[in-house]
């Protein structure tokens, strides 16, 4: 065994990383500097939504480098008009604002709440409510909105704004607005949080809270969205529609870029002066963005979406028969799927990882499932019987296939 990097890497060190790096990527498969194969079920953190080196990809963001990389926001940008099109086409939205990352797109989000009800006269009105086992991000305002103890430790105040109740709890986001609430904000299904979903009657009940209050209703769609619950955002299967939704992981298909989306009256107040970023909507992320679009909103694309992800969960749930030592059950939507342990969910990974399947933990015990959305039925299969016999190495099955 190498010895672990950690003392003398020149890195900080946030990560405790695996000692494996990998070169290059096909599809759903990684390789890594020892030419080893893997299978990838975790696509960056929900990031590779097409997976690896997809030759669409690959050509629009060549394409784009050899003609101009970054011109600055003070210039009209056509392929950031374009990409910012199609997802008002796509959406609720009627106007985007791009970043570069999820916890940027959230400040977007927030900072778009609070102006709106200052130009309405209301300008006490900044509190944001949020639910328990939240992630929307690493800095100081989306930690604050996250509301984690254990990451808000050591920096200082926390950001003031923030009412954490209950997942799940109408009572309690009844009882938590008041005459300075701007917002409520949700994933409408928590990733990092352990694949937590909130049901589409809740979201319809947030909706009718917003409404009748007067408040925002500003949705986290940093992981749900651009197709991985087999619609192009999560908030479709609920039949609500948010005011603000922020978007990013999988938008630029490993490119790093995040939007903050909003309907016309909620993104008003944002005028000249009120916001900005140097990098964020710069060409080649737009590029890639709309090379993504290209293939999400393509015919099909987001049924078959659908349709593999219920084989896999159809699988996972023989899996959990087989291993009820191992896990005890699956939940999600699509291709966000998390399965439950008995086992705590590190040794989970490892044994998953000793097979050459890469998952994502999250909380509650939960080891996420989240592959490339190109993913076929070999794939599932592949998936599935590494499952197995990484459970078998932690627990005899009930009933071991053979
Ligand atoms: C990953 C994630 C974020 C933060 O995104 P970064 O790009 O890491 O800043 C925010 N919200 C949700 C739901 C996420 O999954």
């Amino acid at each position: 065994m190498t010895a672990s990097p950690t003392a003398t890497s020149p890195l900080f060190s946030t990560f405790s990383r695996a000692d494996i790096a990998f070169e290059r990527g096909e599809g759903a498969w990684l390789y890594d500097t020892r030419g080893e194969a893997w299978l990838d079920f975790g696509a960056g953190i929900a990031v590779n939504s097409l997976g690896h080196a997809h030759p669409h990809l690959v050509a629009a963001l060549t394409e784009q480098a050899g003609k101009l990389w970054h011109a600055s926001n003070l210039f009209e940008i056509p392929q950031q008009t374009r990409l910012a099109q199609r997802l008002v086409d796509n959406t609720f939205a009627d106007r985007v604002f791009f970043g570069n990352s999820g916890a940027e797109a959230l400040e977007a989000s927030i900072k778009t709440a609070r102006r709106y009800h200052y130009a309405k006269g209301q300008p006490e009105r900044v509190r944001i409510i949020t639910f328990e086992g939240a992630f929307h991000g690493r800095t100081l305002a989306t930690l604050a909105a996250g509301g984690q103890a254990k990451y808000l430790e050591g920096f200082g105040p926390k950001v003031e704004g923030f009412d954490q109740v209950p997942f799940g709890d109408l009572e309690a986001v009844k009882a938590a607005i008041g005459p300075e609430t701007a917002a409520i904000l949700a994933e409408p299904l928590q990733g990092e949080g352990g694949v937590r979903p909130l049901p589409p009657a809740f979201l319809r009940s947030l909706r009718d809270l917003c409404d009748a209050e007067g408040i925002l209703l500003i949705l986290d769609e940093v992981q749900t969205g651009i197709g991985r619950t087999g619609k192009l955002f999560a908030y479709e299967w609920s039949g609500i529609e948010p005011d603000i939704l922020a978007v990013a992981k999988g938008l630029g298909g490993g490119f790093p870029v995040g939007a903050c989306l909003a309907t016309e009256e909620a993104s008003a107040a944002m005028v000249p002066g009120t916001h900005g970023t140097t990098f964020g909507g710069n060409p080649l992320a737009m590029a890639v963005g709309n090379a993504v679009l290209d293939v999400v909103l393509a015919p099909g694309f987001l049924e078959h979406v659908r349709e593999i992800g219920l084989k896999l969960k159809q699988k996972l749930a023989g899996l959990v028969d087989h291993n009820p030592d191992v896990f005890s059950l699956v939940r999600g939507e699509g291709l966000l799927l998390g399965l439950k342990c008995v086992k705590p969910v590190g040794d989970v990974v490892a044994a998953m990882r000793a097979q050459h399947l890469i998952g994502v933990p999250a909380g509650d015990n939960v080891v996420r499932l989240l592959p490339p959305l190109i993913i076929d039925e070999r794939d599932v299969d592949e998936a599935t019987k590494r499952l197995e016999a990484a459970a078998a190495t932690l627990a005899p099955p009930r009933d071991p296939k053979s």
